[in-house]
């Protein structure tokens, strides 16, 4: 959900979060003027407000040189790629999943791909499987390193050391994946 807020007479726009996990109030914000509010799902608007009219003053410091213009322009070029990408990136990610799945025993869902600018994918309770159509550019082993990752979550729905135990019977070598990984998200995501 996108909101608004005014400070100093200047308008900003931020995405407020709303989520049963989140415990407090959040704010975040990135390079790129991206601006992220999460909240506890059953706080009303005014404290969510009153929590925004004191952190004011950090929110116009941080987002004062923001060109939001050529923000808008880059968000619009990643969405037209992404509409081009989306349907070949989950042809790609589809079979592979398949693949790898039917090797080492997973029994999953469905397979959704999406456009998230924070993750290669999710893995819900459910045991749907979320990629991000990125991950299908990606060099075959980082690719299926993401996917077992999020197989391995339909057996282990956290990161605990029996989680890793999983994973690493399966890719010896992922702490070294999961390092090269990090590196492409910053440039990638
Ligand atoms: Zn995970």
């Amino acid at each position: 959900m996108n909101k608004k807020i005014k400070i100093n007479g200047k308008e900003f726009e931020y995405a407020l979060r709303k989520r049963k996990g989140v415990r407090r109030m959040r704010l975040a914000i990135y390079a790129d003027g991206a601006f992220v509010v999460s909240a506890p799902k059953w706080y009303p608007v005014y404290v969510i407000n009153k929590f925004l009219e004191e952190k004011a003053d950090w929110i116009f410091e941080k987002l004062k040189h923001v060109d939001f213009s050529e923000l808008k322009k880059r968000k619009e070029a990643d969405n037209a790629k992404y509409k081009t990408a989306k349907k070949s990136a989950k042809k790609i990610i589809e079979k592979r999943v398949e693949f790898l799945a039917k090797r080492f025993g997973f029994v999953y869902g469905r397979i959704a791909v999406r456009n998230q600018r924070t993750c290669w994918g999710s893995c819900s309770r459910k045991g749907n499987l979320n990629f991000n159509y990125k991950a299908a550019d990606l060099p075959q082993e980082l690719q299926d390193y993401i996917i077992i990752h999020e197989l391995c979550h339909l057996k282990e729905l956290n990161h605990s050391p029996r989680f890793w135990k999983l994973v690493g019977e399966i890719i010896p070598d992922y702490k070294n994946l999961r390092k090269i990984l990090r590196e492409f998200k910053t440039i990638n995501l």
